[in-house]
């Protein structure tokens, strides 16, 4: 990718993502991954596999740099710490989800999924629960980090300089690495080339995600345009240009969602059952359990945006939230 910084792509089978990039910043005296795959032997494989090509054992990095807490950024990390010790960080952000996933005060599945009862979605609900795991299982999988990092941190890693910049949305406590001097931007989930990142999926969900993830788009914007090393997929030149499209995509998508109100009262399902979705313009009901969910969580966190902006007002009737237009004039531009 650029002297001494590798990209290593790990499988995820059975996942429509196929693979996640982690980054091996390789130093003198230390070798740092960026991101460290999902917890799984085949993924472990490939890992000292790639690794070897440039002389480094598992053993021998020292330090994982995470930027999210989804399995398949993080997990893999927690094992390769109990065997070699190694340094675990990811953001602040986290530590409320670390705190749920510990304390079980409620399963992982209610607060993942329980909220699509309030869509209108039960069906989906009732279907979703063969996404329901064991608590001890995920419990087991995430173990705290050592260290967390904080917005504004300046990370040396033998020469290099990586600041760390917040970057809440995809989850909460998501952050991205921005090396200034190589002009590469680490960039996790925020930014992807292929398709818009789901919003979060996770199980301390804030009160307004999609917000969170445009100021968040806004604020990488603003930082020196660099070559962006996504999680998933392949590198962009220019990370400025993917995140103009992300913020035209979501523009675009809060004025439909909008007009998919008519002059009704809907709810977030019915809703998602007017929008069209994927750039093959799919019907809601041809999408498979997964995606129809992060489907109506996405339609749900556009329509709370419109709510915060005042151009939708949204009611509970019987346990399920409604929405409607307020009746000011749309005048809604993220551009
Ligand atoms: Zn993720």
């Amino acid at each position: 990718m650029a002297p001494n910084v590798f990209r290593i792509p790990l499988p995820l089978p059975g996942d429509t993502l196929r693979a996640v990039n982690v980054y091996l910043l390789l130093e003198a005296n230390s070798a740092v991954l960026i991101d460290s795959g999902q917890f799984l032997e085949v993924a472990r494989k490939q890992l000292e596999q790639s690794l070897g090509l440039v002389g480094v054992e598992v053993g021998d990095v020292s330090e994982f740099l995470i930027t999210h807490i989804h399995r398949d950024h993080y997990t893999q990390a927690v094992a390769l710490r109990r065997e070699f010790k190694s340094r675990v960080r990811i953001g602040i952000g986290e530590k409320s989800s670390f705190e749920i996933i510990e304390r079980r005060i409620e399963t992982s599945f209610e607060r993942q999924f329980g909220l699509l009862s309030a869509c209108g979605a039960d069906d989906l609900y009732k279907e979703a629960r063969v996404f329901s795991r064991g608590d001890d299982e995920i419990a087991k999988l995430y173990e705290r980090p050592d260290d967390w990092l904080y917005e504004g941190m300046a990370l040396q890693i033998g020469g290099r300089t990586l600041d760390v910049v917040a970057t809440p949305g995809h989850t909460r406590g998501h952050v991205v690495f921005h090396d200034r001097e190589a002009k590469l931007l680490f960039a996790g989930d925020h930014v992807l080339p292929h398709i818009t990142p789901s919003i979060a999926l996770e199980a301390d969900r804030p009160p307004l995600p999609l917000g969170d993830y445009l100021g968040s788009l806004a604020k990488v914007r603003q930082l020196p345009d660099a070559r962006l090393l996504p999680a998933h997929g392949p590198v962009i030149e220019s990370g400025h240009l993917r995140i103009d499209q992300l913020i035209t995509h979501h523009d675009l998508r809060l004025r439909q969602t909008y007009d998919a109100l008519g002059d009704r009262r809907c709810s977030v399902y019915e809703v998602a059952h007017i929008l069209k979705w994927t750039r093959r313009l799919r019907d809601l009901s041809e999408m498979d359990l997964f995606n129809k969910m992060l489907a109506t969580f996405e339609t749900k966190y556009h329509l709370d945006l419109l709510v915060a902006m005042g151009m939708v007002i949204v009611a509970e009737e019987e346990s399920i939230l409604t929405y409607s237009k307020s009746g000011r004039a749309y005048d809604v531009s993220l551009r």
